[in-house]
């Protein structure tokens, strides 16, 4: 009997162990540092799981060989991993923009079905169990884990990233790789905060609003994004921001421009210059009332200079249009991105080119294979990580 081993039992590495256990005549061993399988998983979405996205295009995925992912990912499609799980008994739901959703709306039902899909005669797992070292052997791999070592004819690493590191992000995996000659590209956080100057988030933290947020650099856009912006105290948080944080990580000097109205400025100015009119006995920073949340339009009023204790009557027409173009164009200056440890996804990874996109075999070492967010493979915020950790798991756990 062929014996397996994985090392991670994280999304890619339960998908891996599942589909390796269905041939019978392989003996399969999980190995998992943390004391329970599926934590990160647990909180995805959160707690909800957006478990894929049948939107999922080759735009929503970012690497150095954009090709080596679409290979994998062809071979099994968003579809492909629903009709896997529906296959493990989970109900799902699809909502806006294609993302989906375990029916009960809990991420704790995928790593259920999972985690039953797990209990398998030829499949043991080993929590709390983390590999240290691993190395090759005349015929396979030999892996020390505590006082342990673990032997095995073909080896899976599924260590996933360093991102999460709260939820269990490592470096594990890419030391592991390194060992046995595997090299990997530049690590950084990604789908991550924004930090930006202080002066306005702070008294904005909690309020979420639809916009759309530009990463600059002068009048240069690097970035930009429509959807879900929540202010934090530190800065800046919500898918439109995680979007577009890979592009902010290790720069400087950039800002963040963000618009709340999806109007053109003449139109904005025009109807400042109404409320004026028709709410002039109004405080003048509470002139965006019933246009904006009360607290991001007094912001915006002291963004363009306008405070309270005069009516609004009072306020000039370049005033009001300073204000219009604020509303368009609210800036903060960009000081860095959140680190590892609030990250959904570390960009980069073991470098592509050193495996077969066809088997996810080393190209390196025979009988080496690696899945999931380890590789240098990230995607957009909206399913695409977790969908790239199925399909590359289920591709590596084929053994072929
Ligand atoms: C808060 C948060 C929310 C997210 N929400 C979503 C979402 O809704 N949709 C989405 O698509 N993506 C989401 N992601 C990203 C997604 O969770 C990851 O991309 C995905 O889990 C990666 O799968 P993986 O198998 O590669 O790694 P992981 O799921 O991280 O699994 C790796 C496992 O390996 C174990 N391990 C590491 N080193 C060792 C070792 N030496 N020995 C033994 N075990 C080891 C770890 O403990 C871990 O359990 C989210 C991430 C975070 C942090």
């Amino acid at each position: 009997m062929e014996n397996i081993l994985i090392i991670g039992c994280g999304a890619s590495g339960m998908a891996a162990a599942i589909h390796a256990a269905e041939r019978t005549d392989r003996r399969v061993t999980v190995l998992e540092r943390q004391a329970r399988v599926g934590k990160k998983l647990s909180a995805t979405g959160n707690g909800r799981c957006n478990l894929t996205n049948l939107e999922a295009a080759d735009r929503n995925y970012h690497g150095e060989q954009p090709e080596f992912s679409a290979a994998v990912r062809a071979a099994y499609p968003p579809e492909q991993v629903l009709e896997f799980f529906a296959g493990l008994g989970l109900r799902t739901v699809t909502e806006y923009g294609g993302r989906v959703y375990p029916l009960s709306d809990s991420a704790g039902s995928v790593v259920d079905v999972l985690r039953l899909a797990l209990e398998k005669e030829n499949i043991e797992v080993l929590t709390g169990c983390a590999a240290e070292s691993v190395q090759r052997e005349a015929k396979g791999f030999a892996v020390k884990a505590g006082e342990r070592i673990l032997r095995a004819d073909r080896l899976i690493l599924a260590c996933g990233g360093c991102a999460g590191s709260r939820l269990g992000g490592v470096m594990d995996g890419y030391d592991l790789a390194n060992s046995l000659g595997h090299s990997r590209t530049a690590l950084y956080p990604a789908l991550t905060q924004l930090r930006t100057a202080p002066d306005y988030p702070r008294a904005l933290k909690g309020i979420r609003a639809d916009g759309r947020v530009r990463l600059l650099r002068g009048s240069t856009v690097l970035a930009e994004r429509r959807g879900d912006v929540l202010f934090t105290d530190a800065g800046l948080s919500g898918t439109a921001v995680f979007e577009i944080s890979r592009h902010a990580a290790g720069q400087s000097g950039l800002m963040a421009e963000l618009c709340f109205f999806d109007e053109p400025e003449e139109a904005l100015y025009a109807d400042l210059l109404a409320r004026r009119q028709r709410w002039g006995s109004l405080e003048a920073n509470r002139i965006l009332t019933g246009a904006a949340q009360s607290r991001l339009g007094q912001m915006l009023c002291k963004y363009a200079g306008i405070s309270g204790g005069i009516p609004a009557r009072a306020l000039t027409d370049p005033q009001l249009r300073t204000l219009a173009r604020a509303m368009g164009a609210f800036c903060l200056p960009v000081t860095g991105v959140s680190g590892f440890e609030t990250a959904q996804v570390t960009a980069g990874g073991l470098r592509t080119a050193e495996f077969d996109p066809e088997t996810l075999e080393s190209r390196i070492v025979p009988g080496l294979y690696a899945c999931g967010e380890l590789l240098d493979v990230d995607g957009d915020c909206g399913g695409f990580n977790l969908q790239w950790a199925w399909a590359s798991g289920l591709r590596a756990g084929e053994l072929r």
